[in-house]
């Protein structure tokens, strides 16, 4: 499996065009699984996939976590919908699916495929299985999503945004073994921050991972990958590397690419 993320901040960067964008800034949530399908899309995601040369004919699927503006942007929506060659599938939850905003002549140009906690299906010779995150949305239903997604012998967790993870996810995820796993990190070196019941921070991360080891949850060479980061709540781009090295983490960064 191999992705590519296009965007890796938190909701507190600043929303700037490709031009503006300085190397190391972090624009909003967005990850290519393979060639064909998004999981998330903020407002800069089509723009910035455009300049770095990702083909966007072949995008067929957009996985929505939530709603929140840094993980779905309707115009990004359309711009991808736009420039794919097949009709564009939409994924998310049932309750989100009024909250995606489209108008009737909008919705002509997705499916949207609305799903339930726990729902597994396949796509593209992989298998999805949507989870609750522990994450919350004002003013609606909505379960915001985690994504378990196997393959090519492989298991991945995506997880932006969520802090810890929801008795039942974890019940779930208790029989699995992850070859790679992706964290919300908004929050970095700091005890006591208000976001700990929605989002993770280094000290929760630390005992995360140390509960995924002990439970054999993960296999030997799992990757762990920070990704969702605050720009007011870490050290600069060297700072947040070498922590996260110390803690055996990856951090993710717009542009950067791995095969798992
Ligand atoms: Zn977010
Ligand atoms: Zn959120």
């Amino acid at each position: 499996m191999k992705l590519l993320f296009l965007g890796t901040g938190a909701a507190d960067w600043a929303i700037k065009s490709e031009e503006e964008t300085l190397p190391g800034e972090r624009r909003r949530s967005s990850m290519l699984l393979g060639e064909h399908i998004l999981i998330d899309i903020g407002p800069q995601s089509f723009a910035h996939a455009k300049r770095i040369g990702v083909d966007l004919t072949k995008i067929t699927d957009i996985f929505i976590s939530h709603t929140h503006s840094d993980h779905y942007n309707k115009a990004a929506l359309l711009s991808f919908a736009e420039a794919a060659e097949s009709t564009v599938t939409v994924h998310c939850h049932a309750d989100a699916a009024a909250k995606l905003a489209l108008d009737p002549q909008e919705e002509k140009k997705v499916h949207i495929h609305k799903l339930k906690v726990r729902d597994t299906f396949d796509l593209q010779g992989l298998t999805f299985t949507a989870f609750s995150a522990n994450h919350y949305v004002a003013d609606s239903k909505e379960v915001p999503l985690h994504y378990v997604i196997s393959g090519e012998d492989k298991l991945l967790f995506y997880g932006c945004d969520g802090g810890w993870f929801t008795a039942e996810t974890w019940e779930y995820m208790r029989k699995m073994q992850f070859d790679c796993m992706i964290f919300d990190t908004t929050v970095g070196e700091m005890d006591g921050n208000f976001r700990l019941a929605v989002h993770n921070s280094f000290p929760m991360l630390r005992l995360i991972k140390a509960a995924l080891l002990e439970n054999h949850m993960v296999k030997d060479n799992c990757i762990f990958i920070a990704d969702h980061l605050a720009q007011t709540l870490h050290g600069s781009f060297a700072e947040t590397v070498g922590a996260l090295a110390k803690m055996g983490m990856l951090m993710a960064y717009d542009g950067f690419e791995i095969v798992i």
